[in-house]
């Protein structure tokens, strides 16, 4: 698929420009609406397919120097780390560029293959890495995200990036009723960020919209009737809220709510 823009206008708070360097997403999350975001249905199955956009870290180049500098959202639709990422370096050769022209970024990601890039990271003044981590439940892991590297390597990714210095945050989400809600769940992994060295989280609930519903019920089947149930339940996520917003401050950790 060949590239025609780069950058494009972020309503994110925090960054002006969102760059995605990937059509298309391999973690193959079953909560993901990317695919209705992009509207890319086309047929073909969603995580099974991921290809790289052509030619754009030139027309990036080309970008960069004559926008206003802003943050760059890297990976604010699908993943920038895909498998394909160690061959193609779409994304290495993106941050490069960016690294050049001295922007400020943050990647946003799923995948240790960040750890490749901590080089060009590391000349990155106000550059910063989110890794999303839903849970440290291997086997619940790769029910939710079966195209994603594991937990326990995303763990190690965060701890590279931190022992070079790069700011980092960990994304806990989506929190799914039953599923990645549990306190002893939670905790579990606010104690590993906290030992890890990371400071800030951000997290979010499921959202259900109804494209979503049909394709975790193709997943799950009838363990979504309670999901469902629960996700319409104000009352759920505000204790689940006070119990990790408890649980940071006792680890010296600040939350962000990501809404
Ligand atoms: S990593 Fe993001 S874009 Fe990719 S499948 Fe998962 S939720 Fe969707």
């Amino acid at each position: 698929m060949k590239a025609r823009t780069a950058l494009s206008v972020s309503q994110l708070p925090g960054l002006e420009y969102a760059l995605n360097p990937y059509s298309g997403c391999s973690h193959a999350c079953i909560y993901c609406y990317a695919q209705d975001v992009l509207r890319m249905d086309d047929g073909r199955e969603w995580g099974s397919f991921a290809q790289a956009k052509v030619g754009l870290p030139n027309i990036l180049a080309k970008e960069l120097k004559r926008k206003e500098k802003g943050m760059i959202g890297l990976g604010t639709v699908t993943d920038p780390y895909q498998v394909s990422e160690e061959r193609s370096k779409n994304t290495r050769y993106c941050l490069e560029q960016i690294a050049r022209k001295k922007w400020p970024v943050c990647v946003q990601t799923k995948s240790d293959l960040v750890k490749r890039d901590i080089d060009v990271l590391a000349r990155i003044e106000g550059a910063e890495v989110g890794i999303t981590i839903t849970t440290l439940d291997e086997e619940l892991a790769s029910e939710l995200e079966p195209g994603a590297p594991t937990p326990a390597m995303r763990l190690e990714a965060l701890r590279e990036l931190v022992q070079a210095g790069i700011r980092t945050w960990v994304f806990i989400g989506p929190i799914i009723p039953t599923m990645n809600d549990s306190e002893e769940g939670l905790a579990e992994l606010l104690v590993e960020i906290a030992n890890i060295g990371v400071g800030e989280i951000q997290y979010d609930r499921l959202r259900l919209k109804p494209v979503l519903v049909k394709r975790m019920r193709a997943h799950l089947g009838e363990r979504m009737n309670e999901i469902e149930r629960l996700s319409n339940d104000t009352t759920w996520f505000r204790n689940v809220s006070s119990f990790i917003d408890k649980h940071c401050e006792d680890l010296d950790i600040v939350p962000k709510k990501a809404f």
